[in-house]
């Protein structure tokens, strides 16, 4: 059974899943929460590491190859170094990547390249220490940027997400766009999602287009990549840099063609589209008595259901956009 795909009615395989650990946070970015008076979901509420690490052999024999590990951050999560030591082993799964924000990980960056995580992707959206604090409303800019550095002393991949607006960080494009001359790293602009926990937007939004023309007003030359399968992100080389940069049509959702992925939120919700608002209670069924065969029938009977792209899930929405990324795992 290891290795049987999964299909959608439109036969974009299942291969990909963004796992949230937690739904906590120690940054308070203003684009995925408010300041104050986030709620979390009560501990108990969350998925358990044997619960993830059941969930994650069941969908390897459904076809998941690669495991992205996000949040909320992961590494506020109590023991997630031994979680992601057992996940990284299990048979099958070929990729494991972590989404953090670096505020607490620099120290335990060579740890994840011993247990075979080759991937980090950072979320850094200035190198000014005092706009970052503006933007997370929290003191952690040194430790992220200690992070960004201990990733490429280990030699690991590394890809830098920036979240843009243009009345915040358009001005750090081009600093965060440079990094890749002497730095071989992945930095990726991407647009703002509605996904900050109020249900409100006041936003001053840049989209994919507006962001590639202010990158190649100051960068001319740079040169379209081909992109692997069910990849987000438009990269881009520049010449004589090491690095490359990538956009990521987040909101005008340009990528939905080959779509791969699926979602578990930290509480077992399996989401088929980042813009659905759920199609399955894993949480129910891994702690149900439901053996690993009605779990896998009940997943491949959601994933045939999945829509053509984020605007139809979003249309099918029961509920307005109010959550916040970190409730999602973005
Ligand atoms: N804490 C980890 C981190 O910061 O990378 C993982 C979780 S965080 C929710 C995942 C990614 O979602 C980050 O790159 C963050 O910047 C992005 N994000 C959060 N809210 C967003 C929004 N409203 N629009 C676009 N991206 C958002």
């Amino acid at each position: 059974m290891a290795g049987t795909k999964l299909y959608d009615k439109f036969g974009r395989p299942m291969e990909y899943m963004r796992l949230a650990v937690t739904d906590r946070c120690n940054l308070r970015c203003f684009y995925c929460m408010p300041h104050e008076g986030m709620k979390f979901v009560p501990r108990k509420e969350l998925l358990s590491y044997e619960e993830m690490l059941r969930l994650t052999r069941i969908l390897v024999e459904l076809g998941i190859k690669k495991v992205r590990i996000t949040g909320g951050e992961p590494f506020v999560r109590k023991n997630m170094y031994g979680f992601l030591k057992r996940l990284t082993s299990i048979d099958g799964l070929e990729k494991v990547n972590i989404t953090t924000n670096g505020a607490v990980a620099n120290r335990h960056i060579p740890f994840l390249k011993e247990i075979g995580i080759d991937t980090i992707n950072l979320s850094l959206d200035t190198l000014d220490k005092a706009k970052f604090e503006e933007i997370t409303r929290k003191d952690f800019f040194d430790s992220a940027i200690s992070t960004y550095k201990a990733v490429l002393a280990a030699g690991m991949k590394l890809k830098v997400n920036m979240v843009v607006l243009a009345d915040k960080n358009k001005d750090d494009i081009l600093p965060m766009a440079m990094l890749t001359k002497n730095d071989p790293v992945s930095i990726r602009f991407i647009e703002e999602m509605p996904f900050n926990g109020t249900g409100e937007r006041d936003v001053s939004f840049m989209n994919h287009k507006e962001i590639l023309n202010h990158l190649k007003q100051h960068l001319p030359k740079m040169t379209l990549l081909d992109s692997k399968a069910g990849s987000t992100a438009k990269n881009y080389a520049i010449k004589g840099h090491k690095g490359n940069v990538g956009i990521i049509a987040a909101w005008s959702r340009t990528f939905c063609n080959d779509c791969n992925r699926i979602r578990v939120t930290a509480t077992g919700g399996l989401k088929n589209c980042l813009y659905d608002n759920g199609v399955l209670d894993l949480k129910r069924m891994l702690s149900d008595g439901s053996s690993d065969k009605m779990i896998k029938e009940a997943i491949s009977e959601a994933y045939s259901k999945k829509l053509k792209d984020g605007f139809e899930s979003e249309k099918q929405r029961l509920s307005n956009i109010t959550e916040s990324m970190s409730s999602i795992g973005g």
